[in-house]
């Protein structure tokens, strides 16, 4: 398959990529009187960082075996991206105070690649758009339920999302988790002080348990 996009649209593809692994994310969530409102959080790559240095201590030792299954699968998944995008731009740049796979990934976004350089640019977008979504999942609770029901605020139901092993699978648009209600296709976000409200603008039973 030979798709003809031109080569900004390349480019920009290629930053949304580069931003969707190490750029802030924005979070929509629900306040108490009902209005949507929005805020950043840290990046998927540094979530995951920090999630396994406050899980391996300060001791500078990786210790794998004292981990638990899903953080030795994040261990896996950050040695692969570093690796990887070191190999993609050796070059990490002079220190601006973030990591060096930060720093290479930036320089790759910034640079005008020529033409010939387009299968491989492509390649990189698919890498770190699945390095996105399998870190997604890695930073998400194990433990969650789904509703089926439309999303209050784009009224989507299902998503297909790829699981760690890269199959596209169908899931409930809304789930929760123990931060709160997320729906996958807008990101509008309900925190558990608000699951009454949910639960009216849904007019469903929620799950047992779910309430305090
Ligand atoms: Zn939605």
């Amino acid at each position: 398959m030979t798709r003809t996009t031109p080569r900004a649209a390349v480019s920009h593809e290629l930053d949304d990529a580069v931003h969707a692994l190490i750029g802030h994310r924005l979070r929509n969530h629900i306040d108490s009187d009902g209005a949507i409102r929005s805020g950043y959080s840290e990046s998927v790559y540094d979530e995951i960082r920090a999630e396994l240095a406050a899980r391996q201590g300060d001791g500078g030792s990786l210790r794998p075996r004292s981990l638990p299954p899903a953080w030795v699968e994040g261990l896996d998944w950050l040695s692969d991206v570093d690796a990887t995008v070191a190999a993609w731009h050796p070059d990490a740049g002079g220190d601006n105070g973030h990591t060096e796979t930060v720093r290479r990934l930036n320089l790759l976004a910034a640079t005008a690649w020529a033409p010939e350089y387009r299968e491989t640019v492509d390649e990189w977008i698919a890498q770190l758009r699945r390095w996105a979504e399998a870190g997604k999942g890695l930073l998400e609770p194990v433990h969650r339920w789904e509703l089926v029901a439309a999303c209050p605020a784009c009224q989507v139901r299902t998503v297909h999302r790829p699981d760690t092993a890269g199959e596209y699978v169908r899931q409930a648009a809304l789930q929760i988790t123990a931060d709160g209600c997320v729906c996958q296709s807008c990101h509008t976000r309900w925190a558990p002080t608000h699951y009454r409200l949910l639960a009216a603008a849904l007019g469903c039973e929620l799950p047992t348990g779910v309430l305090e």
